[in-house]
């Protein structure tokens, strides 16, 4: 029996429906109702290996602002995402940091690193811009 997937394209404003055809195994026969080439290759990639960015925010102790933005610095499996977002919930920052410095390298194994996304001052000093 075949199965039907629809999903919104979010490559570019357009956001096309795009229905995608599948055999018992998961093996796409037919997309359709994507305006482009992009819109294939995404909905290709949603069935076949789905990824996601990683955003979220960390506790900050000691520091100007009571939370510094997250992201990881490359998509990773969406089966992953709750596991990244419960090793982030561990996280604090303690000290001044800069955008795009790594806070955690090789992030769960996974060949990302998780980033800062702003510059973060330690308290009683100025955050640069
Ligand atoms: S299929 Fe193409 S035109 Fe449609 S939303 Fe995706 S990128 Fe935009």
């Amino acid at each position: 029996m075949n199965q039907k997937v629809r999903l919104v394209c979010i490559e570019c404003p357009m956001g096309c429906g795009i229905e995608i055809d599948m055999d018992d195994e998961r093996r796409i026969r037919e997309i359709s109702g994507h305006g482009c080439p992009r819109g294939e290759s995404y909905a290709r990639a949603e069935i076949e290996d789905p990824v996601r960015y990683v955003t979220s925010t960390v506790p900050a102790r000691g520091l100007t602002v009571k939370m510094v933005p997250v992201r990881t610095d490359a998509p990773i499996p969406r089966d992953r995402v709750l596991d990244a977002m419960a090793e982030i919930r561990k996280l604090k920052v303690e000290r001044s940091c800069r955008c795009g410095e790594t806070l955690v390298e090789d992030f769960l194994g996974m060949g990302v690193n998780l980033i800062v996304t702003r510059t973060c001052a330690a308290d009683g000093f100025e955050e640069e811009r």
